[in-house]
């Protein structure tokens, strides 16, 4: 043994222990995560057979919907958000006063009021919240 060998002691390197609850803890939520994205496409699948005719645009929900915090930067007016819609776009969908998950041309349109088409739906019941799952 040579005198160096005290620079390979490895006791500095301490090997991790595997956490055995953390692991577990990991594992769970993978599976979790796992079932929730199948659950997930199921659900799509099933969405996307029963209604073949929705709007391929904006997934049937007629647009997009967003929140967005109008209080200036730097100043906290309240915990509250304003939500905001964006009509979908498409030719034949909501603009056009039709139904953008069964297609047909269902939903009432207020001229001067409103351009798009305002639910719900007398066919299929659709109103602003009914489409396709999201993930
Ligand atoms: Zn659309
Ligand atoms: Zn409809």
């Amino acid at each position: 043994m040579s005198a160096d060998a005290s620079i390979m002691d490895d006791s500095y390197y301490e090997p991790l222990e595997p956490d055995e609850e953390l692991i577990a803890a990991y594992d769970a939520e993978m599976k979790g995560e796992r079932e929730a994205y199948e659950k997930y496409q199921k659900a799509l699948a099933e969405w996307q057979a029963k209604w073949p005719n929705a709007c391929k645009k904006c997934s049937g929900w007629g647009g997009h919907a967003y929140k967005y915090d109008p209080s200036p930067a730097g100043v906290s007016l309240s915990a509250g958000y304003m939500t905001d819609f964006d009509p979908c776009e498409a030719p034949d969908c909501i603009s056009e006063g039709n139904c953008p998950r069964c297609g047909k041309p269902t939903l009432s349109t207020i001229p001067g009021v409103c351009e798009e088409g305002q639910g719900p739906c007398k066919e299929c019941g659709w109103n602003y919240n009914d489409g396709e799952p999201q993930w």
